[in-house]
């Protein structure tokens, strides 16, 4: 079982994450915004707009992605689950929640979904 202390220390790290991912959300949002705004005018310009607008659009995708993830861990966190392996229920590493604290999975079923 992971200790109150590394627990409370976890949790810290994945609200950092959190209010981290969100701060980039709303800049990706705003950034986008601005892209819309001046557009329109030259062909190049409209290249460019729409190169950017889809790098946004998937920078956001993978930014939301690992939000639902740290939201996930937390609402884990808060059900007593947290550091358990959602595919064998093995305890996860402690190594690797401090390098991943949002982690799902265990390292071996986690090489496993990779294959
Ligand atoms: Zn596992």
């Amino acid at each position: 079982m992971l200790s109150t202390q590394r627990i409370e220390r976890l949790r810290r790290n994945l609200l950092e994450n959190q209010a981290h991912l969100r701060r980039q959300l709303a800049n990706l949002t705003a950034s986008s915004a601005e892209i819309n705004v001046g557009s329109g005018n030259h062909m190049a310009e409209d290249a460019t707009a729409a190169f950017d607008q889809a790098t946004i659009v998937s920078l956001r995708r993978s930014q939301e992605l690992a939000l639902a993830q740290v939201d996930q861990a937390l609402a884990r966190m808060m059900q007593g689950a947290y550091g358990q392996c959602e595919r064998c229920q093995e305890e996860i590493d402690f190594a690797r929640l401090k390098a991943v604290p949002h982690a799902p999975l265990c390292m071996s079923c986690q090489k496993l979904v990779e294959l």
